[in-house]
């Protein structure tokens, strides 16, 4: 607590800070902007965990960037600041041109940017000349308005921070179970019997989770920590909301830590499930649920060949752990009736992510672990609403019946090409393809990988627009022409106007924020779409779709949501009530699939153990404790020990002495692909607990070691957490 509260006061002094974070995810509140963990219906009165108050902090923070500011620094010299520092000189204040040719960002009107960017946009040969990205803050009312207008201008192209995040496990959730998300609540996992946490570090990155695995303890559950790193918030937590968490020594959690290799998790559950039809064997009936494997799935009998043909051989080089710590785990497994996985990017951010994640499927769908209260498949969203945004579609790849229905209620006829995700996105502009590029939110060229081509790709489009609310280094890394426009915050009151959220878990809620805007020149996000809209299409006449009125009032949107959006009858009403309501999830509540088979499809997934040329590491970038996506919150990251720095790399002690590198060595990173090599450079090295043959270090500033073409099969997810490296010593340490 008192690492929020120092970080609070020092963004918002004593007062502002104390009156602002009593309202974090409160019922009549706004939602944390962080991660997208649930509230439960119990508040207590300070719902929010350390990075939530970080969040906030840095959102309602006092300090401004004025037209001045950009008089001072030229967009090339803010180019060469750290994303850290661009972050810290605080919140937008007014809308800011670039011209073409100026290395200088100048106020410029709300409706001249309005004209700028309609002007820009028209004079494209083809609408799939522009590329619409959308990070995962932005409300529902704005998420549905955007793709509208994209959709109305004449293209699919809707990249979005999902394609970087959870694509992989929506690509095989949708074809597993029938829906992209997951399938249970957070009273699922107070229920559980058993719960798997499966590359991810809520520790940092959904610190409340911690607060449900402590009360899944209490209720007598098993945990089982799946990760290359021994991650702390995983192994004891210390609740600072509890007086044995501030005082004592805090609640272990981990039951059992699997210290896996990178990309060894398809093994690992491909080895469970084949244990699990040993003992079945063994014990018939004592294991398998028959019943729903005859009754609700497809596929079970290739799915079965697969993995009993499974070479323990390969799972322990996959895994890096010993056969026998996979046998104990299936203990765990056989002792528990319900059993969740939990999941996050260090499943979906590698080449096989798609069929690894329908192997965690497989291995539930044994025992029936799907639509049933304890049990399910938790995949845990890091965006405040990416999930929201996607229900509401913001998707390159529509359905024909969001389209039909979208065609219905506004009388247009939606493109039905498919339009480009984050990575095509990027190729485009590289290519010349696109020439325009606008961002509702976010920092796109710090979240990308390939970061040389992703900036090289941005400085060729014509326009770039990004709608922010604070300073970030896709301002500066930014096209020909380039516009900022600022946008009112989740802490920021809109008039009486409230938006809508969707959590990890389904929940949609209100957010209404509170404070005064940071200046009397913003616009919220709807307001943007709606203005934009109304100057991009006053040429064609009354059109039908009444942007001004949706400006002003939202709840025209939702009425609007409600009818070309599944599951949103009587939107308005139902928001209104304390907390919100739960969206349906046919798996989750009736156990019903609607897949291509109309029952949830056992899958067969080919093993391809990752083998590594000799001296070789595979990297996985992370965030620091200090960090949020690409929003740097401080240079500390104290749960791993590191003070004052993000140019390090964690290597395990044995791999560094094979190699003769010390502790504290300074190294470059070199990333190997076939169209050449990659390097970060002078990281200092730490010897750290890895798994052997594994390392990690930060991103953004690693983002440049993924090339644009390493993506997973399927999703087109870039592959952030399998990186061929080597270690070179710094050039400048050898002297
Ligand atoms: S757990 Fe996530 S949503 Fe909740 S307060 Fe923390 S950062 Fe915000």
């Amino acid at each position: 607590m008192a690492h929020s509260l120092a970080m609070s006061y020092s963004q918002m002094g004593v007062r502002r800070s104390l009156l602002t974070l009593v309202r974090v995810n409160q019922k009549q509140g706004f939602d944390c902007p962080g991660c997208a963990w649930p509230e439960g219906d119990h508040r207590s009165p300070a719902e929010f965990c350390e990075n939530g108050a970080k969040a906030v902090a840095e959102e309602a923070t006092l300090r401004r960037v004025t037209g001045e500011f950009f008089a001072e620094h030229t967009v090339s010299e803010l180019a060469g600041r750290s994303d850290y520092w661009l972050g810290q000189q605080g919140r937008l204040t007014e809308p800011m041109y670039k011209p073409a040719g100026s290395d200088h960002y100048e106020p410029v009107a709300w409706d001249e940017a309005f004209s700028i960017i309609a002007r820009e946009l028209r004079a494209l040969e083809s609408p799939d000349e522009a590329l619409f990205y959308t990070s995962g803050r932005t409300s529902n009312e704005a998420a549905f308005l955007y793709q509208l207008l994209v959709r109305r201008f004449g293209t699919n192209n809707l990249p979005d921070c999902s394609n970087m995040c959870h694509e992989s496990s929506g690509s095989a959730l949708t074809q597993t179970l029938g829906i992209g998300k997951g399938t249970v609540s957070l009273d699922d996992l107070h229920k559980a019997d058993l719960v798997f946490v499966v590359g991810q570090n809520p520790g940092t990155n959904h610190p409340r989770m911690l607060s449900a695995l402590e009360k899944a303890k209490r209720n007598g559950a098993r945990i089982v920590a799946v990760n290359p790193l021994p991650e702390a918030g995983l192994l004891r937590f210390k609740n600072p909301q509890k007086a044995s968490g501030v005082a004592g020594r805090g609640t272990k959690l981990a039951d059992r830590f699997l210290q896996i290799r990178l990309n060894g998790d398809m093994a690992l559950f491909q080895a469970l499930s084949k244990l699990m039809l040993e003992a079945e064997d063994a014990n018939p009936g004592s294991v398998i649920d028959h019943e729903f494997v005859e009754t609700h799935t497809h596929g079970f009998h290739d799915f079965e060949k697969n993995v009993r043909e499974l070479e323990w051989a390969d799972v322990e080089e996959a895994t890096g752990l010993p056969r026998a710590a996979v046998e104990e785990t299936v203990q765990d497994v056989l002792g528990a009736k319900s059993v969740i996985v939990c999941w996050a990017m260090g499943l979906t951010q590698h080449k096989n992510s798609v069929a690894t994640i329908r192997e965690v499927v497989n291995f539930l769908l044994l025992r029936g672990n799907v639509g049933r209260p304890g049990a399910g498949v938790c995949p845990v969203r890091g965006h405040s609403n990416v999930q929201g945004d996607r229900t509401m579609g913001i998707y390159e790849k529509p359905s024909a019946a969001f389209l039909d229905a979208l065609r219905d209620e506004f009388g247009f006829e939606p493109p039905r090409r498919h339009g480009a995700d984050a990575v095509e996105s990027i190729r485009a502009l590289r290519d010349g393809h696109a020439k325009v590029f606008v961002a509702m939110g976010g920092n796109f060229v710090s979240a990308t990988p390939d970061t040389a081509v992703t900036e090289a790709a941005m400085r060729r489009a014509r326009l770039t627009v990004q709608v922010s609310t604070k300073l970030n280094r896709s301002h500066a890394v930014c096209g020909e022409e380039a516009l900022i426009l600022p946008t009112l915050g989740r802490t920021e009151r809109d008039g009486d106007r409230f938006v809508t959220v969707e959590d990890s878990m389904g929940m949609v809620h209100a957010s209404r924020g509170r404070l005064a805007p940071a200046s009397p020149d913003l616009l919220s996000e709807v307001a943007i779409v709606s203005r934009l809209a109304m100057r991009l299409f006053e040429q064609d006449g009354p059109s039908g779709i009444p942007w001004e009125r949706f400006e002003a009032d939202h709840d025209a949107v939702r009425d609007r949501i409600e009818r070309v959006v599944p599951g949103f009858e009587d939107f308005n009403a139902r928001v209104r009530r304390p907390g919100g309501f739960a969206l349906p999830n046919a798996p989750r509540d009736e156990r019903r699939f609607p897949t291509d088979t109309g029952r949830a499809n056992f899958t067969a997934n080919d093993l391809e153990v990752l083998r590594l040329a000799p001296g070789r590491l595979l990297l996985q970038t992370v965030r620091s404790h200090d960090q949020y996506n690409t929003t740097i919150y401080g240079m500390g990251d104290r749960y791993r020990g590191v003070h004052n720095g993000r140019r390090v790399v964690f290597v395990n002690p044995d791999d560094l002495a094979e190699r003769g590198i010390a502790d504290g060595e300074l190294v470059d990173l070199v990333s190997e692909w076939p169209d050449g090599e990659r390097t970060a450079e002078a990281f200092r090295v730490i010897a750290y607990s890895t798994a052997r043959g594994c390392c990690a270090a930060y991103f953004p500033e690693t983002n440049v070691l993924v090339p644009l073409d390493s993506t997973a099969d399927t999703s087109n997810t870039p592959t952030s957490k399998s990186v061929v490296v080597r270690l070179e010593r710094h050039a400048a340490a050898t002297g």
